[in-house]
């Protein structure tokens, strides 16, 4: 699998940060952290009830504090400083283990918990603790303020960038997601129409296995070191 190899593209998703102790997505009750995606992940959701959805990402941010990277995040950022190819780590992940970690080739495609969206200007604004309705944006002034969260219908952040990626990619490695969400589900696809080797790394086959020429079960922890470790030689 490896060898001649110097572009590569990593996803991940949930299951990175399962170990730190973050609840993934799609738990066994088919909820996160005890809620309806559809009343804490739409703009939908945002309109009609704006105290939940912040409180919910309130309560998320608040978490990190409580949390650090694991192995798994500790070898890709390892990987990041190593690597002389190309790297890109996109992560579906909206805490901030990645970059604890040091991983610096990084997107954040979902959004992120530490950061505040201004739903009038579009500007996006640091934002470490709790996050108030209508609180103010520097930016225009409005209180227009938001959790920085891609919602499902809202358009992921850096597409162009991650889609020129994948086209020069050699080599493209999904960790720790279920392939249930799109566009990221679909990054597999492209990554083998242009050539590109593809790993699975996920605790149990993702909706999306058959389309990856290799897959390897089980936890990130274990896997991603020893990915790594091939990897760097
Ligand atoms: P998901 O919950 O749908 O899937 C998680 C996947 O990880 C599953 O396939 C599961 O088998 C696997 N997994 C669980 N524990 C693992 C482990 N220890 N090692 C390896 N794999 C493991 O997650 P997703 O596909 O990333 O869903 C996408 C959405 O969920 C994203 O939009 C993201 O913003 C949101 N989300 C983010 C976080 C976070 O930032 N930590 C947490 C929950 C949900
Ligand atoms: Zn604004």
């Amino acid at each position: 699998m490896i060898g001649d190899i110097r572009n590569i593209v990593i996803l991940t998703g949930a299951g990175v940060s399962a170990e730190s102790g973050l609840a993934t997505f799609r738990g066994p009750d088919g909820l996160w952290e005890g809620h309806r995606v559809e009343d804490v992940c739409t703009s939908e959701a945002l309109a009609r009830d704006v105290e939940l959805v912040h409180r919910f990402y309130d309560e998320r941010r608040a978490k990190l504090i409580e949390v650090t990277p694991n192995a798994a995040h500790e070898a890709l950022a390892a990987l990041d400083r190593a690597w002389g190819g190309e790297l890109l780590i996109v992560t579906q992940n909206v805490d901030d283990l990645h970059e604890r970690a040091g991983a610096k080739r990084l997107i954040h495609m979902h959004g992120e918990l530490k950061s505040a969206l201004c739903a009038a200007c579009g500007k996006a604004v640091a934002w470490p603790g709790p996050l108030p309705p209508a609180s103010v944006c520097d930016g225009c002034s409005r209180p227009s303020l938001r959790p920085d969260i891609v919602f499902f219908g809202e358009m992921p952040y850096e597409m162009e960038r991650i889609d020129a990626a994948l086209r020069d990619a050699d080599l493209f490695v999904s960790i720790g997601t279920s392939g249930a969400v799109y566009p990221a589900a679909g990054f597999v696809q492209t990554a083998r129409h242009v050539g590109a080797r593809t790993l699975e790394l996920n605790l149990d086959p993702s909706a999306g296995s058959f389309y990856f020429e290799e897959s390897r079960m089980g936890p990130a922890s274990k896997l991603v070191p020893d990915l790594v470790q091939e990897l760097l030689g």
